[in-house]
This record gives C-alpha cells, structure tokens and sequence, in this order.
C-alpha cells in the first residue's frame, strides 16, 4: 500500500472517558503502535514536509486524530509522548463558540446510561412509537430493507443498521436531535454538562502545537454532508475553522482532513485558496489522489486484524 495516515476517534480509560462503540484504551494503542512497527511511522511535521515536497515512500505512515476530543489528550497523548511521536489533530471549530457538540454528547449518552447498546435501542425505538412521527417511520420501515441498509459496514447488527436508517433516512438530523435532546432531559441529565467534559481546550491544542504537533483542519461546523452544501457555506465552513486555528495558535493550519469524507471539486478549490498543503480522507479506497486526498485506515480496522493474529 502507499504511504497513509492511520485515523484514531476514541480512547477510553476507565476513568472519565468509558469504553463506547470503537474506543480503545492505553494497551490497545500501544498494541497497534506495536502493529504497525513494520511501517516508518513519521513525526508529522516530517510528514508533512515530505509530502509537500512528494518524497513520501511506500511505507511512511502517521498517526492522525480527528474531532479534538478531550479523551485523545487525555489517553493517546502520553503513549504518544512516551514513544517521542507527533500526530495530526484535526479541530473542527464550532464548540469553541459555545456550540453543543451533539453528535458526541449523544454517544457519551448512550455510553454512559446504558448497559449496552441494545438496552438504547429499546428505549430510543419505544419513545418512537409513543411519539409523532410513529406513523410516518412505520410506513418507511415497511418499504425499507434493513438488512441492505450500510451492508457495507459487515460489523453492524439488525438494530445498529435499522437505527442508523431511521436517523438517516427518515427523521433527519433536526427531528432526531429533538428526539435525543428530549430523551436526555427526560433522563434529568444536562445537554451542557455533558458537553464540557468531551473536548479539548484550546490551551491544551495549543500546547500540542507548542510540542511539535500539527493541527489541521477540520470544518466549523462539522456537517455530516459538507458536498452537498452550497460553495458559499462550504467556504465559510472552512474560513472560520481557518481563522479559529490561527487565532489561538502561533501558525497558520496548513493540514487538515474531510469531515466524514465529505467534499467536491469547489472544497478543494476553497482548501488550495487558503493555502493548505495537505489533506486526508477517511479511507483508502482511491487509487488515484491528490494532495488532499491522502488515504487513511481506520484504527477500528487495524484492530480486527489485531484480533485475528
Ligand atoms: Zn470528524
């Protein structure tokens, strides 16, 4: 394979970060560090400048974090300050504006107040059915073929696929953000309060920084679909992510990676405008790329393969 970036979310620790769907721990990252000692992992900034410079070998990885998640420093920082490696952390910017990060906060939510997803997914698809919108998602349901839904994603149960397509394919993300808000306020729990312990500060990015980290970018606001927005808002996605970074750090970001692989000719357009040099997907499946393109592995995938050896 060509050189790639190996893509990290979440880390757990048995303290305040807990074990969620594909978050790994200490041991299991210095596992897959150990994995993948057949490969020259790269410092970034070396990275970086062999990339910008088209020298990257074959077997030149790094190791990337996306979302600037509070349990990454918290976990995956210290094995990366115990080996002496940097990463790329690409920060998305919206939460440093008082924004609730809703996606994560629904994930710590699922994590932390359930015995296990199942347990979830009785309480979600109940609460569906006593509400509103049981009509209309029966009548879509009943049309729909759930084994098909995400057949890609092999990992997946019945009910993660039939969730996923009711969140996706039916309600949208406005009716199902109300329906989460509402199920967690129903649980006396704080939407706030449990935002403020899932992300880094911006003393701590810029620490990272300071210590030869790169951060990069990764849109404002996060949106699930940034292709199919309008050039406009794609371009002020990207500009107050870019002014966000520069601001609290002593650099301009000059990396970053596509928000849920989502991006068309006019991101890139807008990405070479501000002066980025490099990016990276969320996969490898392109044979062809270009500099913002770089191809990444999931490390959900590499630890399958860890569980195979
Ligand atoms: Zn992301």
């Amino acid at each position: 394979m060509t050189a790639h970036g190996i893509m990290f979310h979440h880390f757990c620790n048995y303290k305040n970060h807990l074990r969620g769907q594909g978050a790994i721990d200490q041991n299991e990252f210095e596992k897959i560090l150990d994995f993948l000692g057949d490969f020259n992992i790269l410092d970034a900034n070396k990275w970086l400048e062999k990339a910008t410079n088209n020298e990257l070998e074959d077997n030149d990885i790094c190791i990337t974090f996306d979302d600037g998640l509070r349990c990454q420093y918290d976990v995956a920082l210290p094995v990366l300050e115990k080996r002496k490696l940097t990463a790329f952390w690409f920060v998305y910017s919206n939460i440093y504006d008082g924004y609730l990060g809703r996606l994560e906060i629904y994930r710590y939510y699922r994590t932390a107040f359930f015995r296990d997803i199942e347990e979830f997914y009785d309480k979600f698809f109940n609460y569906l059915e006593l509400s509103k919108h049981n009509d209309f998602v029966n009548k879509c349901l009943k049309n729909a073929n759930i084994e098909d839904h995400l057949k890609e994603f092999n990992f997946y149960s019945y009910n993660d696929k039939k969730f996923r397509f009711i969140r996706d394919k039916i309600l949208g993300q406005d009716n199902y953000f109300k329906i989460m808000d509402e199920l967690i306020t129903n649980d006396n729990l704080d939407l706030n309060k449990l935002n403020s312990h899932l992300w880094m500060d911006e003393r701590q990015i810029q620490e990272l920084s300071f210590k030869g980290h790169v951060i990069g970018l990764h849109s404002y606001s996060h949106p699930t679909e940034l292709a199919s927005m309008s050039t406009k808002k794609q371009k002020l996605e990207y500009e107050k992510n870019f002014y966000h970074l520069s601001n609290i750090l002593s650099t301009i970001p000059i990396t970053m990676s596509h928000p849920c692989n989502s991006y068309n000719k006019y991101t890139l357009e807008i990405l070479d405008n501000l002066g980025v040099k490099i990016g990276f997907r969320s996969n490898s499946q392109l044979e062809k790329f270009n500099k913002y393109e770089f191809p990444r592995i999931d490390h959900a995938i590499l630890m399958k393969e860890l569980q195979l050896k």
